[in-house]
């Protein structure tokens, strides 16, 4: 027999037993104590990029988790003067004039520190000559060349001329500038990925990539993106649909606009968006104009859907004029199967952590415990899709691997990986593009990686200032 005492005491246990049950799910106190996807996210993101981020990992996480930017993609199916001419009234910057004016200011700079360079060089000459004067050394062939370079007269000029000297700190990316120099690098077996829970380092491997940098980036004439300033973070507003009941602008976020840059499309190329929905860079592709046949691929049904919606919102008589006519092509595929080559570009936009959406959604969270296999095996996925891209597409044509991860594996180290792969099979050359110097003109409006901490490719950091991405981009070009 129970004693009172204890009775009463089974009795509160039993009743704050069946309160504690009698909650829903989403009650304050289920919730505040279930570890939340989100919350997982964002311990695997602290633990994970912290070390690697360093001092700047707060103000990327700060940026990771404020509101996220978007820019503004001219439809040019309706009607384009008219939608630029409303988004700059409302004080918007067009992009691709935006990086224009940086890049003359830059090269402008860059050509002055040359001069100063050259000067310099002159006038040690002119020391180590007066110098060897002195000591009565010269011959007469050292002093006709003293004649010619009138040396004491150009530093004369020089002394007047202050348009001429070069002040680094005028530039936010001095540091950059004076790397502004033409090169072709072979990289090597010193390769080195920070690694979490894989391993594709192989420091043993004498595999050797070959890096060319690029010193532009062509930004197709009738690509017109807008975007508000640095510290802007007014939203645009909703699009609106004109007379022909298209919308007036695709928005999108601002580091979305890299992988499609970095295609380097041209007139007339076949262009494969393996990875495309909901079709946002592919619907930016096609407003360059240029492509003759844009194939959009996904593997996930309903995601196919919602390509063919974006296109149908975007195009009049989409079926008709573009579906019917071949000029666009939507497949359901899975993009490691697709096996018609001869593509001009592809775009591997992959499947990935989706930084920033995984710090926000709980819904189909990757970082779900339910998702954990899928999430790590994602960069065996993404290495085999960009693999089949680098097999289909044609000699001479480009390949852009991206991602909306920081994650070091899935970015350079898919990329390495990849490159592995296709190195020792011997059958490929692949080049990787070093975008770095072109994109010193990008650096007004996005914030992006030093390049001293990527080994392939080009990140788009989010920052309080600048909330656009992460954007993980690489241009890889086939050579044979
Ligand atoms: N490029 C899109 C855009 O800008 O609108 C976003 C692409 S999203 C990052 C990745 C997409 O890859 C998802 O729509 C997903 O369904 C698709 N995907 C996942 N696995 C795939 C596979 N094996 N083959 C093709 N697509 C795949």
């Amino acid at each position: 027999m129970l004693s009172n005492r204890k009775l009463l005491l089974k009795l509160n246990e039993i009743s704050v037993h069946n309160l504690r049950r009698k909650h829903k799910p989403d009650h304050w106190s289920v919730v505040r104590k279930k570890v939340q996807p989100v919350d997982k996210a964002l311990d695997h993101f602290d633990e994970f990029y912290g070390p690697i981020f360093g001092k700047k990992w707060s103000e990327i996480r700060a940026g990771l988790l404020s509101k996220q930017k978007y820019v503004a993609v001219v439809n040019n199916y309706g009607n384009a003067p008219e939608t630029c001419e409303h988004l700059e009234l409302k004080g918007a910057l067009n992009v691709r004039k935006l990086f224009q004016l940086e890049k003359d200011y830059i090269e402008e700079r860059y050509s002055k520190s040359k001069r100063l360079r050259n000067l310099l060089r002159i006038w040690q000459m002119d020391r180590s000559t007066e110098i060897d004067s002195e000591n009565g050394s010269l011959d007469s062939q050292k002093d006709e060349k003293v004649q010619s370079f009138s040396i004491a007269e150009s530093l004369k000029v020089a002394a007047l001329d202050k348009d001429r000297i070069f002040d680094a700190r005028e530039t936010k990316s001095s540091e950059l500038l004076l790397e502004f120099v033409p090169a072709t690098e072979i990289k090597g077996n010193e390769d080195y990925i920070p690694e979490f829970s894989y391993n594709y380092c192989d420091e043993n491997s004498d595999m050797t990539v070959r890096i060319e940098r690029e010193f532009d980036i062509h930004f197709p004439e009738n690509l017109n993106v807008y975007s508000y300033g640095v510290e802007n973070d007014e939203p645009f507003d909703s699009p609106l649909r004109d007379q022909t009941d298209v919308y007036n602008y695709y928005l999108m976020d601002g580091g979305s606009i890299f992988p499609v840059l970095a295609l380097d499309l041209r007139p007339n190329n076949t262009f494969l968006d393996m990875c495309a929905a909901p079709g946002g860079k592919s619907l930016t592709a096609l407003q360059t104009l240029y492509p003759s046949v844009i194939t959009s691929n996904d593997i996930s049904k309903s995601r196919v859907d919602r390509i063919y919606n974006v296109y149908r919102q975007f195009l009049f008589d989409f079926d008709e004029k573009f579906l019917r006519n071949g000029r666009i092509i939507i497949s359901r595929r899975d993009g490691r199967d697709i096996s018609d080559a001869g593509f001009d570009r592809i775009l591997v936009d992959v499947p990935c952590t989706t930084d920033r959406h995984s710090l926000k959604e709980n819904d189909n969270n990757i970082f779900k415990p339910s998702r954990i296999k899928e999430r790590l095996r994602l960069p065996e996925l993404q290495s085999d899709l960009l693999y089949n891209a680098l097999q289909l597409v044609k000699e001479g044509g480009i390949v852009v691997y991206s991602t909306c991860s920081l994650s070091p594996i899935q970015n350079d180290g898919v990329v390495h990986m990849t490159l592995k792969r296709i190195w020792e099979e011997n059958k490929k050359e692949i080049v990787v593009k070093d975008l770095s110097p072109a994109l010193l003109m990008a650096r007004c409006l996005f914030k992006l990686a030093s390049p001293k901490m990527m080994k392939y490719g080009h990140l788009v950091l989010p920052t309080r200032a600048q909330s656009f991405g992460p954007t993980y981009f690489c241009k890889l070009q086939r050579i044979k």
